[in-house]
């Protein structure tokens, strides 16, 4: 037999009560979740989307599908509600403190459009320190070049004050440290690429044995004796080279390729020795620093000629190389920035594509190496 169960009036209230409140629970879970899929489909992460809901801010960042300095705001717990115009139209980067900077740079009076320049030019520990100066007034001087790093400003203006170059001349420099004394402070280098730099502010070091070294074949080489080694890469390149001006009725010959450590201090020795601190602070690297321990150096001769610079090969080479890959390393015109005397014979393997770029330009390569591959790594 059924009984029913006959509720007393105060228990259906709190029945409804409860009804009432789980509806409402599940009407403002449901509007949660459906907004926050939706801001979630224009970029938003889900943390921000809290404080977007709990702030009030959703129909605003609608506005702004996509911007990662919003996102970023609201998930941080640096956001200012002040500010909140300026996060929107900042450039983003990928810093940890990126509101915290921005908040800083704001206060000094920088402009969107300054500080979405200067978050570009360094990482979160740069513009930390930069915002603590002085508002700098003129930042396009440097910083409409994306190769200037902010943490060289001061550096910049000084090179600049002492040696009257342009800005971009002036950043190229200092970003390859040459405002510092040679062999000091050296940047240890830890690349195998055919894009490796060794120059007496980069460093290889005693260890640095480059990777499938080969010997180049007898009848490329000068002389009787052969030693010549280069980077697998370079020397197929090089031979290709070889043939080509060859077929131009040319002798285009390899001298010497790759050079050990040990070598190299053999030969500093012996030049320091004979020619003294002066001749071999233009000519000769010290051991460590000379481009031939790479593999993708070469000091090329003339079969014809035993002076390099005065033969029909030494034209060649200046009109060709670079379609093999090949660039003339240590011009006259760039002694200033390669810190080595004009050498007429040494070219440097970097790759067809990189060897145009500085053709066409006419960079050395520590200037391609500041403007397009420092910028990269
Ligand atoms: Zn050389």
């Amino acid at each position: 037999m059924k009984r029913k169960i006959k509720l007393k009036k105060p228990a259906k209230v709190m029945i409804s009560v409860f009804g009432s409140v789980f509806l409402l629970f599940i009407i403002i879970f449901g509007t949660y979740l459906f907004i926050e899929a939706k801001l979630s489909k224009i970029g938003y992460s889900k943390e921000a989307i809290y404080h977007i809901i709990t702030e009030f801010k959703i129909s605003y960042v609608q506005d702004y599908p996509h911007n990662q300095t919003l996102n970023a705001a609201f998930e941080s717990s640096a956001y200012q509600e002040k500010n909140l115009e300026h996060y929107s139209k900042i450039t983003y980067q990928n810093h940890q403190n990126i509101i915290q900077n921005i908040n800083s740079l704001l206060k000094k009076g920088y402009s969107d459009r300054e500080i979405s320049m200067i978050l570009a030019h360094g990482n979160d520990q740069d513009v930390q320190e930069f915002a603590k100066r002085e508002r700098i007034k003129y930042l396009e001087e440097f910083f409409t070049y994306d190769f200037a790093k902010l943490s060289h400003y001061d550096r910049y203006i000084n090179y600049m004050n002492e040696y009257g170059d342009d800005e971009e001349m002036t950043i190229i420099k200092v970003n390859l440290d040459l405002d510092k004394e040679d062999y000091v402070d050296s940047i240890q280098v830890t690349d195998y690429s055919k894009f490796v730099l060794a120059n007496k502010h980069h460093y290889l070091g005693d260890k640095y044995i480059p990777k499938k070294l080969i010997k180049v074949p007898d009848q490329y080489v000068k002389g009787k004796e052969n030693s010549s080694k280069g980077v697998n890469e370079a020397v197929t390149a090089a031979i290709t080279m070889l043939k080509a001006a060859q077929k131009d009725g040319l002798s285009l010959l390899i001298n010497s390729g790759y050079r050990s450590y040990s070598e190299q201090e053999e030969v500093y020795q012996t030049y320091l020795d004979l020619y003294g601190e002066n001749y071999v602070a233009s000519y000769v690297s010290k051991p460590g620093y000379s481009e031939h321990q790479t593999g993708y150096a070469f000091d090329f001769a003339s079969g014809n000629s035993n002076v390099f610079a005065n033969s029909e090969e030494y034209k060649w080479m200046i009109k060709n190389s670079y379609k093999y890959g090949f660039v003339y390393r240590f011009l006259k015109s760039k002694e200033e920035i390669t810190g080595v005397k004009h050498e007429a014979w040494h070219f440097r393997y970097v790759g067809k594509e990189a060897a145009k770029v500085m053709d066409t330009e006419e960079l050395s390569f520590e200037e391609y190496y500041a403007k397009y591959l420092e910028n990269k790594k």
